[in-house]
């Protein structure tokens, strides 16, 4: 008889955990608290306009990278998905009326970067090829590591050590650190201010070799299209989702997972538990606090050297067509936004890349964000807690939309605010630590998560999601898929297939 396995958490990680799981034999149930799955990788309708809740770009959409063998083989992307690979990824607008392009492109690229900037033309050659490098570094995925023979993993280690040597060595470093070597001070100020608060250096190169290496697109259709297709498959497998299934706990008996109880009282058995969850959530509530993991609960207890990320957004239907404005732009706000701190960046993002989208008639979606980290949840649940946190939701859409009529007066009388979306958003939607939407962030203070999915003393349950992994996204998302459904074919002496 086949063995039955129920995933806690419809998000990406839960779905593609099925996909093998089901691949190789098992019965399985998704719960999902949420009416719909898909996670934090949604979207939805506001006013007849779609707002896209994810993807900003997809790790994986270049044929030689292994995330995109795992796309592929979990319908993430399928032989008809268009992927947009954005030419001018970013453009900084800055007070002096300049501008500074963030081209896709290696060499246009530096060509933009040293006509602005020719005093710091040695300091770029040395960006990009450090751009160029991180091209071909991707770390395996095959399979986690602790899976892996001491043949493959020696393997790695002589093929991989000078790969490992730099990441170390620029994990360390944070983007004001690096850039303090320019002696531009706008584009010191640009380059130092392209990722969120507390990023180190190295998660810059990541991104941007990405880019230049067409392998961070986005997936054509959004968030939502991309879930439903991934749930689809799931499906067609012979999985099962229960939506508005609220998960209270694991059903433990004698150190061993038996299955889940949920809100209503129902217990569900089953003889693997997978969590997909927030890792904090599925710690101290689901697995009520009576399991530690040691490399988790250091990182819980010290945010600071532990931070998250996340946004406050205001979203805008905007009546005109915004195809000639660049995908994100970023700009600078004076004076700046005030909430657990002063913020004074802030991106534009405009979504007519993607004709697919739905909006009304000649009108396109932007989303305004200010980036975040734990004191910005804080700042926001103070609100909730005091009973004026619509209000300020209210004022951040107002004070946004004055901001962007200012900066962009071409857009004057065209905007109007459709959605405030706060660290309390994905708090209450995913059950999230402090508003966060993907792991602990990759800090110059924070050691790298190991990805490991077993707790100590407790039997046939896997701790999975992206949470698991240093920094998240979806990629992590979709490796602990895959990694969860590999660690219980091996526990029961299965061949894994896929
Ligand atoms: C605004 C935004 C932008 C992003 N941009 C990008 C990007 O550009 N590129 C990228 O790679 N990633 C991006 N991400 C992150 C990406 O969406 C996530 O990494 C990925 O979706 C995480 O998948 P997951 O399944 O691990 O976790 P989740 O999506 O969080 O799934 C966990 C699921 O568990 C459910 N759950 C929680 N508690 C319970 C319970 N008690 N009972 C039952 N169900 C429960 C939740 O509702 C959720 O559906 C973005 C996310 C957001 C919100």
């Amino acid at each position: 008889m086949n063995k039955k396995v129920v995933i806690i958490g419809g998000g990406i990680s839960g779905l593609i955990t099925g996909i093998y799981l089901q691949k190789n034999g098992y019965i399985t149930e998704v719960l999902e608290k949420n009416a719909i799955s898909g996670g934090a990788c949604i979207g939805w309708e506001r006013k007849g306009c779609y707002i896209d809740g994810c993807l900003h770009w997809l790790v994986g959409t270049n044929p030689s990278s292994a995330f995109y063998q795992l796309w592929k083989e979990t319908k993430v992307l399928d032989d008809d998905t268009e992927i947009f690979h954005q030419d001018d990824y970013a453009v900084f607008k800055l007070d002096s009326g300049k501008t500074i392009t963030i081209w896709g492109d290696k060499e246009k690229l530096r060509q933009e970067l040293t006509a602005f900037a020719p005093e710091d033309k040695k300091n770029i050659d040395k960006f990009i090829k450090l751009i160029k490098r991180f091209e071909s570094i991707e770390g395996p995925i095959d399979r986690p590591k602790d899976l892996m023979g001491l043949g493959q993993l020696l393997k790695i280690a002589f093929t991989m050590a000078g790969a490992y040597r730099l990441v170390n060595k620029y994990s360390k470093i944070s983007c004001a650190e690096y850039f303090k070597r320019f002696k531009n001070p706008e584009l010191r100020e640009c380059l130092t201010s392209f990722m969120a608060p507390s990023y180190n250096f190295m998660s810059l190169l990541y991104m941007l070799s990405r880019v230049t290496n067409k392998n961070g697109g986005i997936p054509i259709g959004g968030s939502l299209e991309l879930s439903k297709r991934v749930q689809n498959y799931y499906l067609e497998l012979g999985g099962k989702i229960r939506n508005n299934a609220i998960v209270e706990s694991v059903d433990i008996k004698g150190d061993t997972a038996t299955g889940v109880i949920l809100q209503s009282g129902e217990i569900i058995p089953a003889d693997w538990v997978v969590s997909t969850t927030a890792v904090e959530h599925c710690l101290k509530d689901l697995l009520g606090g009576k399991y530690p993991v040691k490399e988790i609960d250091l990182r819980l207890s010290d945010m600071d050297k532990n931070p998250i990320y996340t946004f406050t957004t205001a979203v805008f239907k905007c009546d005109a067509d915004l195809s000639c404005m660049p995908l994100s732009t970023h700009v600078n706000i004076d004076p700046p936004i005030a909430f657990d701190t002063e913020y004074t960046h802030l991106t534009v993002r405009n979504y007519s890349y993607d004709k697919t989208l739905k909006t009304t008639e000649g009108s396109t979606v932007v989303q305004v964000s200010v980036r975040g980290n734990d004191h910005m949840y804080f700042w926001w649940k103070d609100k909730k807690v005091a009973g004026s946190y619509k209000q300020e939701k209210q004022k951040f859409g107002q004070t946004i939309l004055d901001i962007l009529q200012d900066k962009f007066p071409e857009l004057n009388g065209k905007l109007s605010v459709i959605d405030v979306i706060t660290p309390c958003t994905y708090e209450r939607y995913l059950n999230s630590r402090h508003g966060s939407f993907q792991g602990f962030v990759r800090s110059t203070k924070s050691k790298t998560l190991p990805g490991n999915s077993v707790i100590k003393g407790l039997k046939n349950f896997v701790l999975s999601g992206q949470c698991v992994f240093q920094g998240g996204g979806m990629p992590p998302a979709g490796c602990m898929g895959r990694f969860s459904a590999q660690r219980i074919c091996k526990k029961d002496k299965k061949k894994f297939v896929y």
